[in-house]
C-alpha cells in the first residue's frame, strides 16, 4: 500500500472513546475518518466524517463500507477475525492485520505466543472443567485467578481462588467458560510498553507509565515510572520481539507485572492505542493517536520525546460528572461523550503534569 496523502480515508472498526480519540487525531492531519460499529450514536462516529451501522459478522456491509476505505484499523481487539481476513481476502489494506486479533481475543493463546517470542509470563494451566483446577493450581503455591479465555476485559470474567475454595461456584460463575488458571503473580509494580511500529518495521517506545488497577481498572498511570534502565531495556526489548513477529503496523501495548527482583511477567497485549498512554498526547511530541493514524497511513512515525512529567487519571462512572472547571483547574480533560454514567465505566481522563 503507497502512503496516504490528506483527504484520503481511514476506516475504523469500533465506535468507542480509543475510536473517538483516534478519529480526531486523523482529522489534525487532514484525514477522513470514517466508523463502522454496530452501536447508534457511538463516541467515535460522533466526530467522524463518515459511519456505517453494522454488524461485524455482516460480511457484505463490511465490505461496502470498506470500499470507501483507503486503509482500515480497528480501536478494540473484540473485532470478529473473520471479518478482518474477509476485508484483507477481498484486497482491503488492514492494519495491524489479522493475526493481532487472533492472538490477543484468547488468553490460552496470546500466553502461549508471548512465550514462543521468548516473553516470560505467569505460570498458567488450561481450565475447561472445574476438575481441571485443584492440580495447577496446588503448582502455582495455592493462590491463582480463573480469567476466561475469552471476552474479559477490566477485570472482568475473573474469579480469584485459593486452595479449599468451592471451584466448581468458581468455574459456575464464569459460565462453565473455557478458561486458564493463572498463578497470582506478587508484583511490585505494573508497567507497560506503549510501542508503535511502521510500515518499514522502525520501531519507538514511548517511556514507560507505571499503571494502578483498582478492581481490575486502570486507574492511573503515571511517568516516568522510575524502573531501572535494565529492566526498562528488557520489556521495551520484548514489546519489539512480539511486533515484529507479528510484522505489526500501528501502536500496540505490552502489559507487565515487575517482580522484585526485576523479573518481568508480560500480562497480555492490546493491539491498538492503550489506556495507559492516553497521556502522550499531551506530554510528547507526537501522541499515540497520531502515532498509530501515521502507522497506518504508511507514514513515517513521529518522535516519541517527552517533554515532562505526567499523571493519567481515568475518570470512572460519575466521577466524570463532576463540573469540567473543577477536574481540569491544573490539568487537562478529555471526555468520552458517553450518554450514560454506568458504575466503573470509562467516561473520560485527566492529565496533570507533575513537578
Ligand atoms: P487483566 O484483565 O488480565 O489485565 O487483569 C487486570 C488486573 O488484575 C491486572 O492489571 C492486575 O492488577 C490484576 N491481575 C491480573 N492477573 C494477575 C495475576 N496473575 N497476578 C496478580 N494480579 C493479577
Amino acid at each position: 500500500m503507497k502512503a496516504l496523502t490528506a483527504g484520503a480515508t481511514i476506516g475504523i472498526l469500533g465506535g468507542g472513546q480509543l475510536g473517538r480519540m483516534m478519529a480526531s487525531a486523523a482529522a489534525q492531519l487532514g484525514f477522513d475518518v470514517s466508523i463502522y460499529c454496530p452501536e447508534h450514536d457511538s463516541p467515535a462516529a460522533r466526530v467522524s466524517a463518515s459511519h456505517a451501522l453494522g454488524a461485524y459478522t455482516d460480511i457484505e456491509a463490511l465490505l461496502d463500507w470498506a470500499e470507501g476505505c483507503d486503509v482500515v484499523t480497528y480501536e478494540f481487539e473484540n473485532v470478529p477475525v473473520e471479518a478482518a481476513k474477509a476485508l484483507i481476502d477481498a484486497g482491503i489494506s488492514v492494519r495491524p492485520g489479522s493475526q493481532p486479533l487472533e492472538v490477543s481475543q484468547d488468553r490460552l493463546v496470546e500466553k502461549s505466543f508471548l512465550r514462543d517470542c521468548g516473553i516470560e509470563t505467569a505460570d498458567f494451566a488450561e481450565v475447561n472443567s472445574a476438575e481441571d483446577i485443584a492440580e495447577p493450581l496446588n503448582r502455582f503455591g495455592g493462590s491463582g485467578i480463573l480469567k476466561t479465555r475469552r471476552d474479559g476485559y477490566d477485570g472482568k470474567g475473573q474469579v480469584r481462588l485459593e486452595t479449599g475454595d468451592d471451584f466448581e461456584a468458581a468455574h459456575k460463575a464464569l459460565a462453565n467458560a473455557p478458561c486458564i488458571l493463572e498463578a497470582m503473580v506478587p508484583f511490585e509494580r505494573e508497567v507497560s510498553v506503549i510501542i508503535a511500529r511502521d510500515a518499514v518495521g522502525d520501531m519507538l517506545c514511548y517511556d514507560l507509565p507505571r499503571n494502578e488497577h483498582v478492581n481490575g481498572i486502570l486507574k492511573r498511570s503515571v511517568v516516568p515510572s522510575n524502573l531501572n534502565e535494565d529492566v526498562t531495556k528488557r520489556a521495551e526489548a520484548a514489546a519489539e520481539a512480539l511486533a515484529n513477529a507479528m510484522n505489526y503496523v500501528g501502536v500496540l501495548a505490552l502489559e507487565f507485572f515487575v517482580l522484585e527482583d526485576g523479573t518481568l511477567l508480560a500480562n497480555e497485549f492490546a493491539p491498538r492505542v492503550h489506556n495507559s498512554g492516553h497521556w502522550t498526547p499531551e506530554a510528547c511530541a507526537t501522541g499515540q493517536f497520531e502515532q498509530h493514524i501515521r502507522a497506518v497511513a504508511g507514514w513515517p512515525l513521529g518522535p516519541v520525546t517527552r517533554y515532562h512529567d505526567i499523571e493519567m487519571l481515568n475518570l470512572l462512572g460519575e466521577e466524570a460528572l463532576v463540573p469540567p472547571d473543577v477536574l481540569s483547574v491544573d490539568g487537562v480533560l478529555t471526555l468520552y461523550g458517553k450518554r450514560e454514567a454506568k458504575p466503573g465505566r470509562k467516561m473520560g481522563h485527566l492529565v496533570r503534569r507533575r513537578s
